[in-house]
């Protein structure tokens, strides 16, 4: 297997690969592969929410939120949160940490009036804004944070506490990665293809209260309510993402659960920081310590030559997927749920042996 530190989508366990194999053309006896059955049917309902209810275990999920399993990716969340939750003379306020927080906004601006509760642009999002900093119009209908920052590789160590104001998070890439108190949020969305499963399915954790009646101009499919009504069955679903998903949450929970796989994550991480900190200076770390992701490593070496010789020769190591995004450059290692320890030391000292020989 290479050693895929591949943004997204990403690493799935090995363990989750081989049971979808081993069920792949017969599943559960029914001489059908899960995607060539009705969604309607017995077997797919039960694997549907199934995956509902593991979500609901492993995140702690209060009673009174709906999960939902929908399609579009989260960039369609961008659009679906303020046409539903953003009404006419209310403002969509926003935290810009990054390149996804800057799309979210964007979107939003398209239905309504928004604005920056706090950013870090100024330093190029090499951190999360200092929460004391975020300050909310007193007419917001919500604020929106984005968890991780996917790109630039930083990620909030707590979150602002917003009272009644609706707390909306974008977790697309670090969903299921640590523990999260729900009901400090109204609404979570997350696309899957980091640390749930394969692309194709989007979940959406929301208090029940903010997605039981959409507003009457909204289409069928971007209404939230549509999908409440019908346990996300309204239309075909992604089944064979869910069912997928669902595997990769039992394996999740056969970790220990979340907890126990920030642990794993935060050891992860750890050797491929600590070479990049012990590096004396070879390597500089993009996110400022206090905001470093454990999801996405950014870090650069001083000439974009060695950059694009690290890049070639990690490839010919079995490496996959250490370039940076193309709109900041550099390095960048994506060390999902999924990413096995021996990856992550085997990328420590391919650091360490490129260094000496390039250092
Ligand atoms: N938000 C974040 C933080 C992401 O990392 C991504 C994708 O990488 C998205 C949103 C967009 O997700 P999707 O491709 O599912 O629309």
């Amino acid at each position: 297997r290479a050693y895929n530190f591949n943004a997204g989508p990403a690493a799935l366990p090995l363990e989750v690969l081989q049971q979808g194999q081993e069920e792949f053309i017969n599943f559960a006896d029914s001489g059908m592969s899960i995607m060539e059955m009705s969604h309607r049917s017995a077997i797919y309902e039960e694997v549907h929410n199934e995956a509902q209810s593991l979500l609901r275990e492993l995140l702690g999920i209060p009673d009174s939120y709906k999960v939902l399993l929908l399609q579009g990716g989260a960039s369609t969340q961008f659009a679906m949160v303020p046409m539903n939750l953003l009404p006419a003379g209310k403002v969509g306020a926003y935290v810009m940490t990054g390149s996804w927080a800057e799309k979210a906004i964007k979107e939003a601006q398209l239905f309504g009036e928004t604005a920056v509760a706090a950013s870090s642009e100024t330093d190029k999002f090499n951190r999360i804004p200092d929460l004391s900093t975020i300050q909310i119009p007193a007419n917001a209908a919500y604020l929106h944070v984005t968890s991780n920052e996917t790109i630039e590789g930083t990620q909030y160590k707590a979150f602002p506490e917003t009272g009644d104001l609706t707390l909306i998070g974008d977790m697309s890439s670090d969903i299921m990665s640590r523990p999260v108190n729900v009901s400090q949020f109204g609404m979570i969305y997350a696309g899957a293809q980091k640390n749930l499963g394969p692309s194709g399915v989007t979940i959406v954790i929301a208090r029940e209260d903010l997605v039981a009646a959409s507003p009457k101009s909204v289409p069928t499919m971007l209404r939230y309510d549509t999908h409440v009504k019908n346990n996300s069955l309204y239309n075909t679903p992604p089944s064979f993402s869910v069912y997928l998903a669902g595997l990769m949450l039992k394996w999740v929970k056969g970790k220990g659960g979340v907890a126990a796989i920030e642990q794993i994550n935060r050891d992860k991480t750890k050797l491929i920081y600590d070479r990049i900190d012990q590096s004396g200076g070879f390597y500089r770390g993009f996110a400022d310590p206090s905001s470093r992701s454990d999801m996405n490593i950014t870090f650069r070496i001083h000439t974009e030559e060695l950059e694009k010789r690290f890049v070639q020769e990690s490839e010919h190591h079995g490496f996959v997927g250490l370039k940076g995004h193309r709109s900041v450059g550099g390095l960048r290692a994506s060390t999902y749920n999924a990413v096995p320890v021996e990856s992550c030391r085997a990328l420590a000292e391919f650091m360490s042996d490129f260094q000496k020989r390039n250092g």
